[in-house]
């Protein structure tokens, strides 16, 4: 058992020392400058809908939807609630339309908040590029 005159010190010493936490979220945190892994951009059109995000995603994260704007009718939609950010549907992706950013800033009250591209963006948005691919079978 520590003596009382230490532990008086060692709580003075604390009080006057240097913070070792962040006032998060209202001071700005550290960030690495390297290997983050947050929220997916999904570049639509790039995307043919060839599913090969869908078959990677260990966590089933990654849903095909219904979609006008790409080769195969269908798009990816994905649960970042159920997303471990492994990276692996940025590595299938052959035609780079998806991808990690270093967005990490996730938190949400309900689930369906962490659903992003469940809706698709109006056709006229969308730049020329979504022709379908030669090699596409
Ligand atoms: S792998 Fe790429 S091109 Fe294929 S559906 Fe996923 S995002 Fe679209
Ligand atoms: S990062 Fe991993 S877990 Fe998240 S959607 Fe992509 S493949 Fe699935």
């Amino acid at each position: 058992m520590p003596r009382p005159g230490v532990i008086v010190w060692e709580a003075l010493r604390n009080v006057f020392s240097k913070k070792a936490t962040i006032d998060y979220p209202f001071e700005e945190g550290v960030k690495p400058k390297y290997g983050l892994r947050g929220a997916h951009v999904l570049y639509i059109e790039e995307c043919t809908g060839c599913r090969a995000c869908q078959r990677v995603c260990p966590s089933l994260a990654i849903e095909m939807v219904p979609s006008e704007l790409t080769k195969t009718k269908k798009r990816p939609v994905i649960n970042l609630g159920q997303c471990i950010f492994c990276g692996l549907c940025e590595e299938a992706c052959r035609y780079d339309a998806l991808f990690l950013t270093d967005y990490i800033e996730l938190s949400a009250f309900q689930q369906k908040e962490m659903i992003i591209y469940e809706n698709e963006p109006p056709k006229e948005e969308i730049s020329e590029g979504n022709e379908p691919k030669e090699e596409d079978s």
